[in-house]
């Protein structure tokens, strides 16, 4: 079966109510969903998403297609605003990484944050 990657920006904010009653739905039907964000580990996301998430990919600015393959996920369906950021990365698109202020040297290393804390960084090359 499938996993089911929702994004954050423009799309669970949009509605968090209404998204977590859906990923809930979904949930019920035996999809696996989870959390998947451009974002990175300084830009943190809503209790409510990570919630509502088995877990949250902080991707990063890389492609977030790259991220879930170097994670085994390749059989993915996409709920997505921003589309061209599933096969892009933001460098890709904007012709520069996004910058975050008093950022570390980790700010494009994409970081997984499973439902009970645990996280683990995704090294691509
Ligand atoms: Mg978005």
């Amino acid at each position: 079966m499938p996993v089911i990657a929702l994004d954050y920006d423009d799309t669970f904010t949009d509605n968090p109510h209404a998204w977590a009653a859906v990923v809930a739905q979904l949930t019920a039907s035996g999809y696996t969903v989870i959390g998947v964000t451009l974002r990175n580990r300084y830009m943190p996301v809503s209790d409510h998403y990570m919630k509502a998430c088995e877990m949250v990919i902080y991707c990063a600015g890389h492609s977030k297609k790259e991220v879930l393959a170097r994670l085994g996920y390749h059989d993915v369906i996409w709920i997505d605003d921003n589309p061209k950021y599933i096969v892009n990365s933001y460098a890709d698109v904007n012709g520069t990484h996004f910058h975050v202020e008093n950022a570390e040297d980790n700010l494009y290393t994409p970081l997984v944050v499973k439902s009970d804390g645990h996280e683990v960084e995704v090294i691509i090359q």
